[in-house]
């Protein structure tokens, strides 16, 4: 008897992550209702199946759609602006001065409208964002049909988004009720760092998204620095305040985490903690080098970001994979450290995981949401093809991508945008650069 499906997706093959290790050779993914039925060998779907659509993607890998655990959508409008700094002295001296200058409801929108054109392009079908106007972020996201966690960002510092602790906490909640029944949107607490958030904020937070039922994404341990100031003002290291404060949790994804003492290894694998890693940030700031390997070692499950465009300077995930990889074996000196399989791991299952979603994306699975990309392999920098994980972390590009789907339905198709205008965004983003430039 056969079924029937929406589309079949065929490739000569399918990495679906989960089970780990595992391509598929000469399959297809059927698809009805935006998920997936079934990954079986292509004539075999063919026979089982009564499909609307067929689409044979030759010379094709497929893979899950690439979750950007960390991001700052709208800071793509301060690419290029403010390079080759230290952490404190860029965000102290240009990054946070240019938010107070420019950012407004029409910049988030307009940022974050041109991240998610870029992440799409390159095969990015969810991202966790930290920003101002994260509603904005939310409203570019939908009409783009990315899927997207929206960071509720608290920060002890007045801006345009909000004046004060109370209000940033109002507008949040706000923002939360207004997409919390959206298929593709999700929230998520967004402290911004332990050095700019206090005490009674973080609490508050804790208690929180134990109520609301979400995670929280916070800067941790990011540089040296930050670690020296929190011991010589309240005599405690970041995590541990964040422990006495309630926050170390499984909702908790602490991003960076370049400074470790082994006892916090410890309390991460106790406390069931999730590691957001974003290598080219931490790599450009001269931050350190977030332990990865043994994270990994010990089972703390470890995601990937890239961090805002300002301080890596892309929003690729395929380079962030590569990278994630190469320093892991640079730094624990061990060249098994994080294989190709590990990389993809952590730039799909492993974000998904930490963002609470696993249940529904991060593996090409039955039952998960069809979110699918594929890489066109017809081009000299990915051929011969001896083994197809190592293509996609070691060799492939963002700008490899040609399709992409969310949720079933094809966002990018031949290696266009199908639901935003690509040339109004470069426009508008070069009309952004102007004035920033002319102040
Ligand atoms: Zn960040």
């Amino acid at each position: 008897m056969t079924q029937s499906a929406d589309t079949l997706i065929y490739a000569p093959w399918i990495i679906p992550v989960v089970p780990q290790n595992e391509v598929y050779r000469d399959h297809a993914i059927a698809i009805r209702a935006g998920k997936i039925l079934d990954i079986l060998p292509a004539q075999q779907a063919e026979l089982a199946f009564d499909f609307d659509t067929a689409i044979r993607l030759n010379d094709h890998i497929l893979i899950p759609g690439l979750i950007n655990t960390h991001t700052h959508s709208a800071m793509t409008l301060f690419r290029g602006m403010a390079d080759d700094l230290p952490l404190m002295e860029w965000l102290s001296e240009h990054i946070w001065p240019a938010e107070k200058r420019w950012v407004s409801e029409e910049f988030v929108r307009d940022g974050a409208r041109h991240a998610i054109a870029e992440m799409l392009l390159s095969g990015t079908t969810c991202f966790n964002d930290m920003y101002f106007f994260p509603d904005q972020v939310g409203q570019a996201a939908i009409e783009s049909g990315i899927r997207a966690v929206l960071g509720l960002i608290i920060i002890d510092v007045a801006t345009a988004w909000a004046r004060d602790a109370h209000e940033y906490f109002v507008k949040g909640e706000r923002v939360h009720d207004e997409f919390r029944n959206h298929p593709l949107i999700s929230t998520c607490f967004a402290p911004h760092a332990p050095y700019t958030v206090g005490d009674q904020a973080l609490a508050r937070i804790a208690t929180l998204a134990e109520e609301m039922d979400i995670p929280i994404t916070i800067h941790l341990h990011e540089t040296a620095q930050e670690i020296d100031e929190s011991f010589a003002k309240t005599g405690e290291r970041p995590i541990q305040r964040l422990k006495r404060l309630g926050l170390l949790t499984p909702r908790l994804l602490a991003v960076h985490m370049t400074q470790l003492q082994d006892r916090e290894f410890d309390e991460l694998v106790r406390y069931g903690a999730h590691v957001v890693h974003c290598p080219e940030s931490n790599m450009k700031l001269a931050s350190g080098a977030c332990p990865v390997a043994r994270l990994d070692e010990l089972g703390i499950n470890v995601a990937l970001g890239t961090d805002g465009a300002a301080s890596n300077n892309d929003l690729d995930m395929f380079s962030e994979m590569r990278s994630a990889a190469l320093l892991a074996k640079l730094s624990s000196g061990d060249n098994t450290a994080i294989a190709a399989h590990r990389a993809l791991e952590m730039a799909t299952v492993n974000g998904a995981r930490a963002l609470g979603l696993d249940d529904d994306i991060g593996s090409l699975q039955a039952g998960k949401a069809a979110d699918i990309v594929s890489i066109d392999l017809r081009t000299p920098a990915l051929q011969p093809v001896h083994d197809p994980v190592s293509q996609v972390v070691y060799c492939a590009s963002g700008r490899d991508v040609s399709n992409v789907w969310v949720a079933g339905e094809p966002v990018v198709a031949n290696g266009k945008l199908t639901t935003l205008d690509t040339q109004a965004i470069l426009r508008q983003s070069a009309s952004w650069a102007t004035r920033i430039s002319t102040g």
